[in-house]
């Protein structure tokens, strides 16, 4: 675990609307929900900046944001699996291989421009295709 330096806290923790209030409200045992504090929390000013503090330090203890330890953990994990996926390059050939190399601003492979191309194109027609689930009872109009 990071350890915190509390000499030098940062602006918002001074603003914070559990200044004052019993800290051990803020690290409750198993039995207690919490909610006490994720009430106090939904009215902090700063509550984002909490937030992106405690999942930056990865605390394991206490409610921070308005949130408990294991919703940060969800947090940081879905987090870790985005970046992750924006990482790992799709296969070539693929629309997503294109969006990849868009998104990195690498050359576009043709095998990526055929397989992008015949993507718009079906989302094209698609697009043209009556619809056939409106609402109930309307028959469609083309
Ligand atoms: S969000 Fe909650 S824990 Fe964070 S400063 Fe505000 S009241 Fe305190
Ligand atoms: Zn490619």
């Amino acid at each position: 675990m990071l350890s915190v330096r509390l000499d030098a806290p940062p602006d918002w923790m001074t603003r914070g609307a559990c200044l004052g209030v019993e800290p051990d409200l803020f690290y409750p045992d198993k039995s207690d929900s919490g909610n006490a504090a994720k009430r106090i929390c939904r009215a902090c000013p700063v509550v984002s900046d909490c937030l992106a503090y405690a999942l930056r330090i990865d605390t394991a203890h206490g409610i921070w944001g308005g949130l408990g330890a294991r919703e940060r953990q969800q947090i940081n994990a879905r987090q870790v699996r985005a970046k992750r996926a924006d990482h790992e390059e799709p296969p070539h050939g693929t629309a997503a291989g294109y969006q990849f190399h868009q998104r990195h601003r690498t050359p576009t492979c043709p095998e990526c421009r055929a397989a992008q191309s015949t993507y718009v194109t079906e989302r094209r027609i698609a697009s043209r295709q009556p619809t056939l689930h409106r609402r109930a009872g309307k028959a469609p109009t083309t």
